[in-house]
């Protein structure tokens, strides 16, 4: 089941305001990440250019912005609307050139000491811890997707390669958080449940504002079903209190319809009596009602001495 993207949009395009004044291996964290999901090479003519893809333009703002300061590049921005076989409007960041290119796959550990590209992960990008939150915010950006926590909790970051998929549960892992990968179709996700492990993660890579829009939408969650909880226990006991007057009525009938109400114990004659005037009074109000008063649980204890009389004559 997809989770809904209301929610994902709102997240992404906060995120994508982060600062961007930090160390530059966090930057190239980011971005090396992001080219892991979403990045492609195409060769035309002999020409070379390197391809962001996202559906978000706030993302393709940030991509921009990252290619900017880390390389002082101006790269291009392309949009592609939506046709008939693409279901998605999406913007294409694009670096062109060879020389280009290849310096900044160099700089991300994507390339080998022969200029051959690599397919795995640099774990050079992120030996320090910030690097590592940077690396999880560029995956959220690329290809998380956050349920609506009003329905459920569940956070996950989709990619191309099982690999990659573990690298990222590594990852999170690393920060204490419970992780798992499973297949869906041509894809893997990396996901995490429970609302707790959710807003850890939103805290870890920096989506404030989302965090902020999580936790009130939790709160006003858990206050319903704190609430439903409440409701559906009162009306529980209310039944039992119904349930068990009903039965007191139905022993006094059988009673008077045997050996007759002035057979009873001394102790228990008024108090059958009171019920029958009082069906629907709590057993609180009758022994208030007795002469002298008596405790709800002494009242309580009455009338299941009565149950036991009842229980002789009807077997
Ligand atoms: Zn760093």
């Amino acid at each position: 089941m997809p989770p809904t993207f209301t929610f994902t949009t709102r997240a992404k395009n906060s995120l994508s305001r982060f600062s961007l004044r930090q160390e530059d291996c966090c930057l190239r964290a980011e971005l090396a990440s992001f080219l892991h999901m979403k990045g492609s090479i195409q060769m035309a003519s002999g020409r070379i250019a390197l391809t962001v893809i996202t559906e978000n333009p706030a993302v393709a703002r940030r991509l921009f912005s990252l290619f900017k300061s880390l390389y002082g590049l101006n790269t291009e921005i392309f949009f592609r609307q939506k046709t008939r076989l693409k279901k998605n409007n999406v913007y294409l960041v694009q670096v062109r050139g060879e020389e280009r290119v290849r310096y900044i796959l160099k700089n991300l550990g994507r390339l080998d000491p022969q200029g051959h590209l690599l397919m795995g992960v640099d774990k050079k990008l992120f030996r320090r811890r910030c690097c590592k939150k940077a690396f999880l915010r560029g995956a959220f950006l690329a290809g998380g997707y956050l349920s609506d926590p009003g329905s459920t909790y569940h956070l996950e970051l989709v990619v191309d390669y099982e690999e990659y998929a573990r690298t990222l549960v590594k990852l999170l892992q690393d920060f204490g958080l419970k992780a798992k990968v499973h297949r869906r179709k041509k894809s893997y996700v990396a996901y995490i449940k429970g609302s707790d492990a959710i807003a850890d993660f939103l805290q870890l890579i920096g989506a404030h504002e989302a965090l902020l829009g999580f936790e009130n939408t939790r709160v006003v969650k858990d206050m319903r079903n704190r609430i439903n909880r409440l409701v559906n226990f009162e009306t529980a006991n209310l039944n039992k209190t119904v349930d068990a007057a009903l039965q007191q009525l139905e022993d006094i009938k059988v009673i008077q319809a045997t050996i007759g109400l002035e057979r009873l114990p001394a102790g228990i004659r008024p108090l059958a009596k009171l019920r029958l005037a009082y069906p629907e009074a709590s057993l609180k109000e009758l022994g208030a009602m007795l002469n002298p008063p008596l405790s709800k649980s002494g009242v309580n204890h009455r009338f299941r001495k009565l149950r036991q009389i009842v229980a002789k004559l009807v077997p």
